[in-house]
């Protein structure tokens, strides 16, 4: 059954290591604009360069460079049988232009309180090679417990072997004007695809060991 899936949510509540961990359970792939956007930028090509400063400074890239970067990616052979998407869309435009190019299934919206994602976002890691997340903060507040993510050997990707980075926008400053531009841009997709009878709260109650199962519970694997 094809499986067309969006994590929406503000930045650090956990997207990209659900999207990441449900991929090849569900052998669907994990697309992730915000990844698409750092290895362009990687790249030092002009358009890189624009990417980095818009990325470092906390706003958004323009809706149609992101969905014509997207749109190609779907069309993709790997992607007949579903995908999920990460971090896209972001804005009502996004989801419109979206939704003129294919339909979803279920947008599954990641709650987590915003004490706890800048405590996240400060102590996150991810690989500059393939991108996969690691985190070094281990959270406990009233019963919900996330504990650190962290890599067998420290500052190496056990994915890949590639170097651990700490993301140039995962700062304290970047982080708030990113969360104020997912509260004005973002939100209001919650609406938008709640109106359409597509969107699942996933509510964060402990590390992806716990959610991942109860994620593939809600969408029925
Ligand atoms: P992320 O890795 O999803 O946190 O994305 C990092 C940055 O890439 C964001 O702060 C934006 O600057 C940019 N970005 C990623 N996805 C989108 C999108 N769908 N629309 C606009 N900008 C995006």
């Amino acid at each position: 059954m094809i499986m067309r899936i969006i994590f929406l949510g503000p930045p650090g509540a956990g997207k990209g290591t659900y999207a990441s961990r449900l991929s090849p359970i569900l052998k669907i792939p994990h697309i992730s604009t915000g990844d698409m956007f750092r290895a362009e930028a990687a790249s030092g090509s002009e358009l890189g360069k624009k990417l980095h400063d818009i990325m470092t400074s906390g706003a958004l890239v323009p809706d149609e460079l992101t969905v014509e970067i997207l749109k190609e990616r779907i069309q993709k052979d790997d992607c007949k049988e579903g995908f999920i998407l990460d971090g896209f869309p972001r804005t009502i435009k996004q989801a419109e232009m979206l939704d003129q190019a294919t339909s979803i299934d279920v947008v599954l919206n990641v709650k987590l309180d915003q004490e706890i994602l800048i405590k996240k976002m400060t102590a996150r890691r991810v690989c500059k090679d393939c991108g996969n997340i690691y985190n070094i903060a281990d959270i406990r507040i009233g019963d919900l417990h996330m504990p650190p993510l962290l890599p067998e050997k420290e500052g190496v990707c056990d994915k890949c072997g590639g170097n651990l980075i700490h993301r140039k926008d995962d700062t304290k400053e970047v982080i708030e004007d990113r969360l104020k531009e997912y509260e004005k841009k973002t939100a209001p997709l919650i609406d938008y695809y709640t109106k359409k009878g597509l969107l699942k709260d996933v509510v964060v109650a402990g590390g992806p060991d716990m959610m991942i199962p109860r994620i593939l519970e809600m969408i029925g694997k």
